[in-house]
């Protein structure tokens, strides 16, 4: 059972049946999945919602695929908390952290990868690719494994040795490739030509992207059917602010919420690899392509392909965005561990500190309930913290040591 369709052309809006394709034909925009809306208004309900799976597979009415939860590891159903003491810090009013760090391999790349496989596997695919900035490649591999697929993942040669690791232990072909992601994304498309690969950021990539509106769903779901205000995305390519917002109109559409949506979005992103960014800043409506040179190396997409739909997603819902430097970056991971107790990759610094920006700014106000979208785990880029998280002291076995270096009230 699905409801999805078909494919819809994003630019000139000339439908395709379903299949793993991602151009359109006449006028080369992206596609995107399209679905019976009335259909599944009449097939979904809150009390459907909630008696579903703690997973994204609780919204399959709502996602492209067929042989819905295919490739299932639990990705999404992520906690929603409650972020007082960060939001003191920041001179906010309601504050809640999506904490997408607790996903299977620890970042919200898993929701897109489980419907991108579920799709490869429909569409009789025995192989899984991608290009990636590291968290894509964790997910893929796992997702492969899990579902038996073979996997090859190609991935910039200078990427953070943990995120090699964490993608090698799963079995599949890792090819670290000389260059950065834009080079590796090039090559992927040539090869995406050649060999009958599910590429879950190219041919598939129309379904993998459907998955990122699951995190507008849960952050609906978990307020208890309403809206936020204001959410903060971290940008790569773009699209997972583009999905969030589709997501939450979408909520509409289909009944589940009955006021339309009012929800601004912001998107951030790091200085070393600002192209949205900057053309924001600077009023642009062109998106010039950079060289990234930035820790953040999970968003350092330095030609976003969705960069032009989010900076229009941004203008129409009145919201901000900023570009933050890695001194920042770092800061904003210490203040969202030393405050929440939550410990975010580079990606979530730049979410926090871009945060802090629009708070200062004004651009996000202390009447507004903001959601900060946390999206991937800080033991991925541990080397970011590690000159700046050491021991408090280190000290002799004794006492006396303790104490000459502690000045604690004793019992
Ligand atoms: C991929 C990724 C994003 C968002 O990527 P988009 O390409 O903009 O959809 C955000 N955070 C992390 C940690 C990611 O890995
Ligand atoms: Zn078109």
């Amino acid at each position: 059972m699905t409801n999805a369709i078909g494919l819809r052309c994003r630019e000139c809006g000339h439908d395709y049946e379903i299949a793993p394709i991602y151009t359109c034909e006449w006028c080369f925009g992206p596609l995107e999945v399209s679905y019976d809306y009335e259909a599944i208004t009449a097939g979904t309900s809150r009390e459907k919602i909630a008696s579903g799976p703690r997973s994204i597979w609780r919204y399959a009415d709502l996602l492209p695929t067929k042989v819905n939860r295919a490739v299932d590891l639990g990705a999404g159903f992520t906690p929603l908390v409650r972020a007082d003491r960060l939001a003191a810090a920041l001179g906010l009013g309601e504050v809640w952290i999506k904490n997408d760090t607790m996903n299977p391999t620890n970042s919200f790349k898993d929701r897109v990868v489980a419907v991108a496989l579920s799709q490869a596997l429909e569409f009789g695919f025995k192989t899984a690719a991608c290009a990636s900035t590291g968290n894509l490649a964790n997910a893929v591999a796992a997702h492969a494994a899990h579902a038996g697929l073979k996997s090859y993942v190609f991935v910039p040669a200078d990427l953070e040795a943990g995120k090699i690791v964490t993608t090698a232990v799963y079995g599949g072909n890792v090819v670290a490739v000389q260059g950065n992601y834009d080079d590796v994304n090039r090559l992927c498309a040539e090869l995406a030509g050649t060999y009958p690969w599910a590429f879950v950021n190219v041919n598939v990539r129309p379904f993998y992207a459907e998955g990122s509106r699951t995190l507008a769903f849960e952050i609906a779901e978990q307020l208890g059917w309403e809206y936020p205000d204001h959410v903060v995305v971290p940008m790569a390519s773009g699209s997972l602010l583009t999905k969030v917002e589709k997501g939450f109109r979408e909520l509409h559409t289909v009944g589940l919420i009955d006021a339309e949506p009012v929800v601004r979005m912001s998107g951030a992103q790091a200085l070393g690899c600002s192209p949205i960014a900057k053309a924001w800043l600077e009023g642009a409506d062109t998106i010039r392509p950079v060289k990234p040179d930035t820790i953040a190396k999970s968003l350092a997409i330095g030609n976003p392909a969705d960069g032009y739909f989010a900076l229009d997603v941004v203008r129409k819902t009145g919201g901000g965005m900023a570009a933050v430097t890695d001194d920042e970056i770092v800061d904003g991971i210490r203040l969202l561990a030393r405050t929440e107790g939550i410990f975010a990759e580079t990606a979530g610094g730049v979410t926090i500190a871009t945060l802090q920006r629009l708070a200062h700014e004004g651009v996000v106000r202390r009447d507004e309930r903001v959601v900060a979208l946390i999206t991937g785990h800080g033991l991925k880029t541990l080397d970011a913290v590690v000159p700046v998280a050491g021991p408090t002291a280190t000290i002799a076995a004794t006492m006396e040591a303790f104490t000459a270096a502690f000045d604690v009230e004793e019992l």
